[in-house]
């Protein structure tokens, strides 16, 4: 009995691992020769688990993503100043300022799933969404709350955000500090963020006053600007307008 356990431990021969050539021991199972080298098989778990990654973070794209945006893009709907980013690969952050109507949120969703694509978990939410889980984390309701403290903490600390319609709503201290916070907390630890904006820097500017604007701006520009690169920035409709509604 104990001779033959100890038989099955016993390779069956000497031959080539499938994955580097290497001459590694093999087994016979049910006719089929099992021979892999220990990094190979490492290499094997590590693509799998890969794989599911990216599967996972594609199916929370498509959750954090309204039905309309996970549309196939047309790029002729969008405009020409937007279009290029659609050459983006979703590894460095982007910003789109400008008119709504461009196709810039669209563009916006498009590289976040981009990021997906890469094993990143992504997150979208709207400037104004933001405003108001960060007003409500102290909610009476548990409910409420518990929402309002998911998507602050989603917002923070997921890989890849979108931060749609900065600058957009009603204008709060508490608001603009919030809003700081996040972007300051995102460049901080070098978190993949995307942006969209209703106006360029001049407007923005306007936007936050002479106390925040400046600080917030920066921020905005620090997040989408690769190392030693330039900031990955698309506006149209022209730098300094923006809209109230
Ligand atoms: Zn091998």
């Amino acid at each position: 009995m104990d001779s033959d356990f100890t038989n099955l431990l016993k390779p069956d021969g000497i031959g080539p691992c499938p994955g580097c050539g290497q001459d590694v021991a093999f087994f016979i199972v049910w006719k089929r020769r099992m021979a892999e080298c220990a990094p190979c098989q490492a290499a094997e778990r590590e693509r799998k688990r890969c794989n599911q990654r990216r599967e996972d973070a594609l199916s929370l794209w498509s959750d954090v993503t309204p039905p309309g945006f996970q549309r196939k893009i047309e790029p002729y709907l969008i405009a020409n100043e937007i279009r290029p980013a659609l050459d983006l690969d979703g590894a460095t952050g982007a910003g789109f300022a400008g008119t709504s109507g461009s196709g810039k949120t669209r563009v916006a969703y498009v590289l976040l799933r981009r990021a997906a694509a890469r094993g990143l978990m992504p997150f979208a939410v709207t400037a104004a969404e933001y405003r108001q889980a960060s007003a409500n984390r102290h909610h009476s309701d548990p409910v409420v709350r518990g929402a309002a403290v998911g998507t602050l903490r989603n917002a923070h600390q997921c890989q890849a955000l979108l931060l749609d319609d900065i600058g957009k709503g009603a204008k709060t201290a508490t608001g603009d500090e919030a809003l700081y916070d996040l972007l300051n907390d995102r460049r901080d630890n070098n978190r993949l963020t995307f942006w969209t904006a209703n106006g360029g820097a001049e407007w923005l500017k306007k936007r936050f006053g002479p106390d925040h604007g400046p600080a917030i701006i920066k921020r905005m520009v620090d997040l989408i600007t690769p190392h030693g690169g330039k900031p990955q920035i698309f506006v149209c409709g022209g730098d300094g307008k923006g809209e109230e509604k």
